[in-house]
This record gives structure tokens, sequence and C-alpha cells, in this order.
């Protein structure tokens, strides 16, 4: 039966949510603030992650924790002022990066990390947006031997466990597979099943005009009208308010701000993230992890994208991009980093969840309310993969990977 829907957020996940229930046949309404892929989809560094079969865990031994909290390293930084209330949602962070918890994480994680390219391939065929996609995988580069051989050792392993296609690299290999590349890299690890996006944006913009081509409606609006009524739900736009029986949140970083209103209350937080474009006179086809400096170098349309790691503080807090700044120091010797595009960086936020999993599923409380937000560092790559699950369980059908990891009701009702 065809069923009246709105989806709140137009980024990634919720334009593939979109558009998959409208292509089960439902009559779906896309309500956003800002056009599709304005925001954390916009500004990521472009990769369709088929390798990332282990989310980003809380450091649990001493050491690394200690360099993160004496914020030693580029990868991480914090604003002090934000820990008080960050810590609740972080204490849990750290609890789940327990190693039997995480054992589990990484098995539900990867059930669905598995799906990311036979998903996004669909989508890319029928939106025409195979001018937007590279498929020469991504380098994970070390600027130690030790860590190096460290990192190789447990690469190999996750590659065999989960069957992927990866090789190991010395420095001539790298200069070898990438001439752009040049500068004290001990090694690398070539992930070669991801696929790279030259404009993540714009991919999400052929997303949103294939979901128009097929019928889907889309309208500027602010979802925190949203509101219940006798017969579903209802929310204002600039058209007009749309009313509809089921009503989906995928809001991303800003998902609390409807949740928190019903009533749900999730271990959600932010890793904010910086990009930055240059210019470069010969452009790398991959890009490059620094994992010791915490950076990426990302070949995009308009330059090439720095995106820098995490920095942990109130989503709406000034930026701060103390992180870009050490990142771009460090990248220049390993490519002529040319004049930044623009005046002032790009500032986005990972919307994470304490158990590295995201939320997907039926609201316990509200009928006709769903949720699918929370995909912290892979929301680009699981979009598609999401948006199939959610559809199947809002249709009752049978889902094509187990919902109950990612299922709302495990923070209670
Ligand atoms: C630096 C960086 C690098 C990254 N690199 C990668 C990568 O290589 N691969 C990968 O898979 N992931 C990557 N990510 C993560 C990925 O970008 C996110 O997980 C993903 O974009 C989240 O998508 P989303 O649709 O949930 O959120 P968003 O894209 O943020 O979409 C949320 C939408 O909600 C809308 N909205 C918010 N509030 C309202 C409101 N009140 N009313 C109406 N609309 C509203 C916004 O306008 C926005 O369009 C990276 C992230 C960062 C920051």
């Amino acid at each position: 039966m065809t069923k009246e829907i709105v989806v709140l957020g137009a980024g990634m996940v919720g334009v593939c949510t979109a558009l998959a229930l409208r292509q089960r046949g439902h009559a779906v309404v896309l309500v956003d603030r800002r056009m599709p892929g304005r925001e954390t989809s916009y500004g990521n560094a472009g990769i369709i992650q088929r390798e990332a079969v282990q989310p980003y865990a809380f450091p649990r031994e001493w050491m690394a924790a200690l360099r993160v909290i004496t914020r030693q390293g580029n990868d991480v930084h914090y604003h002090p002022a934000a820990l008080a209330s960050l810590l609740p949602a972080l204490a849990r962070y750290w609890r789940e990066s327990a190693p039997d918890r995480y054992a589990a994480t990484v098995t539900a994680y990867s059930a669905l990390i598995r799906h990311c390219l036979s998903e996004h391939e669909r989508l890319i065929s029928l939106a025409g947006a195979q001018d937007l996609v590279r498929k020469s995988g991504w380098l994970q580069a070390y600027r130690s031997a030790s860590a190096f051989d460290q990192a190789a050792r447990a690469a190999t392993e996750v590659a065999r466990q989960h069957g992927l296609d990866h090789r190991i690299l010395d420095r001539a290999g790298i200069t070898a597979a990438e001439p752009a590349w040049r500068g004290p890299m001990a090694g690398a690890i070539h992930w070669r099943d991801p696929w790279t996006i030259t404009d993540p944006g714009e991919l999400v913009s052929r997303y949103a005009a294939l979901f128009a081509k097929q019928g889907g409606i889309f309208r500027h609006g602010d979802a925190t009208t949203l509101k219940q009524q006798e017969n579903g739900w209802t929310v204002a736009t600039e058209d007009g308010p749309v009313n509809a029986a089921h009503a989906v949140i995928a809001l991303g970083p800003w998902a609390s701000a409807l949740t928190q209103p019903f009533g749900y209350r999730f271990p959600l937080f932010v890793k904010r993230g910086y990009h930055r474009h240059y210019a470069v006179e010969s452009m790398p086809a991959m890009p490059l992890l620094d994992v010791e400096n915490g950076f990426m170098l990302a070949p995009m349309k308009r330059g090439l994208r720095l995106t820098t790691g995490a920095e942990f503080a109130h989503h709406d807090a000034a930026p701060t991009p103390v992180q870009l700044r050490n990142a771009e120091r460090h990248a220049r010797e390993l490519v002529h980093l040319g004049a930044a595009v623009e005046d002032t960086p790009w500032l986005g936020a990972r919307p994470c969840v304490a158990d590295m999993r995201p939320v997907v599923g039926r609201a316990p409380r509200h009928r006709g309310l769903w949720f699918n937000f929370g995909h912290g560092h892979q929301g680009f790559t699981l979009g598609p993969v999401t948006a199939r699950l959610l559809a199947e369980l809002m249709d009752e059908d049978q889902p094509f990977v187990d919902p109950g990891p990612y299922d709302p009701i495990r923070f209670g009702a």
C-alpha cells in the first residue's frame, strides 16, 4: 500500500532514504532548510569506504588515551569548555569501545559496510553520476617505519577476515602508484576496493535530482516544526504544511533538535571536521591519509581537499581550525600545495553515536515516526545502505541485514 511519508533532512542519508521509499512506490516529500547535500555530506573526503569495517573506537590503550587528553596529536582536538556536557556520551563511547563490545559492533558494522558499493553503484548508474566516480582506492600512509609495519600487519589481518582487496606499498611503491605524492613516507596500505567521489555534494544533488525525476517532491522547511496530529504528522514548509502518515528524522548532526523534544535521549555527539581546497600543479588520482598527522588529502573538482580529524566541541561553537593549520604545514611536505581556494575553511560535524552504530528504525513511543541518523565517520558511504534497511522496515519486508544492532530501542524506550 502506498504510504505518505515526509523525510526530514536532505543530506546523503535523507536523500537516499527518500529515494528508497519513492522507488517502493510511496508518496514522499523531502524537507530541508537548504538545498540537498549542502552540509556534512558536502564537506567530507568523498570516499565510499568499503574498507571501513571497523568504526573509530575511543582509544583504550593508556598511552593513546593520554595522547588525546594532552592534545599531543593532530588527529584529535577538543574544546575544554565543552567536555563537561560531552562527558556522559564520551563515557559511554569509551565503554562501548571495550574489546568485547567493540567486537560485536564491528560484526554489525561490517555487515552494513559490505553493501556500500553495490547500493551506491545502482544509484550512481540511475543518476548518471559516473563522471564523479574514481575506482582506484586510497592510501593509508605512515611516516614511521615501526608504525607502518604494525599497521600493515593489522590491515592484512582485517583484509583477510573481511575479504578486502589491499596491497602493502613501501616508499617506492607509493611513488609508483601515485607519482604526485613525494616526501617522508615509510609506506602505505593501498585499499583498492573503495571508490572516491570528486564532488561529494554534487553526488547528493544528483541523487536528489533522481528522486525528483522519479516523482518525489522536495520542499524547503524547518524540520523542528514537526508536530504529531491525529492521523500522522505535519511539518511547515515554504509551500505550506506537509501532512503525512509517517515522518523520518534524517537530520544527521542536528537529529537531537528533533528527537529530544519528543522525549528520546540518545548518546549523540559530534566530531567536528574542517576542510579547505588548494591549487596543485599535478592532481593525484587517489586520496592519501597521513595517519601520524591526522589529515587526508583528497583530489576534488575544486582543488586538493585537505580534511581534518576529529574536534570534540559544541556543534555550534566558533570555528577553531588549529588542526587544519598544522595539517597544512605537514601537507606541504607531501605535495606542492598552491594557494588556498577559499578564504575561510569549511566546518562540518560528523553525527556520532556512542556505540558507533547508526540509529535506524521505528521510534519506540510514536506511531509513524522513524529514525535514520548517527552515521559518524561513514555517512557518505552508508547513506544508501541504511536507506534500504529503513525502507524495508517501514514496509515490513524481510530486511537484507539484521536490523537489531541499529534499533533505537537499544537505548531504552
Ligand atoms: C571532514 C569530514 C570528512 C568525512 N569523510 C567521509 C568520507 O570520506 N566517507 C564517508 O562515508 N563519510 C565521511 N564523513 C562523514 C559524513 O560526511 C557524514 O557521516 C554524513 O555526511 C552524514 O550525512 P547526513 O545526511 O546524516 O547529515 P548531513 O549531510 O549533515 O545532512 C543533514 C541535513 O539536515 C538538514 N537540517 C538540519 N537541521 C534542519 C532543520 N531544522 N530543518 C530542515 N533541515 C535541517 C541540513 O540542512 C542537512 O542538509 C566525513 C565527515 C567530515 C566532517
